[in-house]
């Protein structure tokens, strides 16, 4: 069964059940996210687009991903599957593609937010996301 997305702001997260902490084990606790973390610093040769992080250590990447899932907003996708997006207001990092074109971004995207084990984040710009309306309180997703 597939539903539309669902966007959901910062201020209606808690009331609609939206609660998701840092578990204590930090965000770069599995081979997983220490891959991930690697490919979105170091860049990956083999991938199409990369999408990397200016000068993050690993203090303050674990940080971003705690604020980001702390303030961010909520995309609940067609197939109920969750994305975080936090625009933080300055640059994150930028993208690359294969031919060199480089765009500097200013937010932050988590994925697989419910999977302690395999949340990660990588800088995601504001403007690969069209305008779109809290699905609770139909104010502006900040972003
Ligand atoms: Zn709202």
């Amino acid at each position: 069964m597939t539903t539309n997305e669902q966007w959901i702001c910062p201020r209606c997260r808690v009331a609609a059940g939206f609660v998701l902490k840092d578990q204590g084990a930090g965000f770069l606790a599995t081979p997983y996210q220490e891959g991930k973390f690697r490919k979105h610093t170091q860049g990956d040769p083999t991938a199409p687009v990369n999408s990397r992080f200016d000068e993050i250590d690993r203090v303050g990447y674990q940080q971003a991903v705690a604020n980001a899932l702390d303030l961010g907003s909520i995309q609940v996708d067609q197939h109920g599957r969750r994305n975080i997006f936090h625009a933080v207001n300055r640059p994150t990092g930028s993208t690359v593609t294969a031919a060199g074109e480089t765009t500097m971004v200013s937010g932050l995207k988590v994925a697989l937010p419910n999977e302690p084990a395999r949340i990660h984040a990588f800088p995601y710009g504001s403007s690969e996301i069209p305008s779109r309306k809290c699905s609770q309180c139909g104010g502006q997703i900040p972003w």
